[in-house]
């Protein structure tokens, strides 16, 4: 796959470009599951792009604030990051392994407007996680 040039949206953001900041957005837009920066960082090095961890952070907490990519807190899960697809979207977490799969599409869209009309709140949006153990998990705790 050829690499998306992010320059422009580095711009537009009134960023400087990088290669690393390049770099890790072409990891995350291309990644299937959000990552964690041990693993984008394990990923530059693959890509002979090797950088510090702590630079990985840093870059990181860029284009978090800068609202390119989505940190997500998972409850009992560490931190990981997604690109930002401009999509709401929800996490299903596993327990074992800690492996977080997308929820293609949120199912709370009618909730929120009964909820609306019957409180009278204006809705701005909502968190929700589901967690479990996946079935190699499952397969691996059975007796
Ligand atoms: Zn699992
Ligand atoms: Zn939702």
């Amino acid at each position: 796959m050829k690499d998306r040039d992010f320059d422009n949206d580095l711009a537009q953001k009134g960023l400087r470009r990088t290669r690393h900041r390049a770099a890790v957005l072409s990891i995350l837009e291309q990644s299937q599951q959000p990552l964690s920066a041990e693993e984008i960082f394990m990923e530059l090095k693959a890509r002979e792009m090797p950088a510090n961890l702590s630079t990985v952070y840093r870059i990181l907490d860029v284009l978090t604030s800068n609202n390119m990519l989505q940190k997500l807190n998972i409850t009992g899960g560490k931190s990981l990051y997604e690109y930002n697809r401009m999509v709401h979207r929800h996490h299903l977490l596993c327990l074992g392994c800690k492996k977080i799969l997308a929820i293609g599409s949120c199912p709370l869209g009618d909730f929120e407007k009964d909820l609306a009309k019957k409180t009278d709140f204006s809705i701005e949006g909502h968190k929700l996680d589901i967690y479990g153990y996946c079935p190699e998990c499952r397969k691996n705790d059975s007796p």
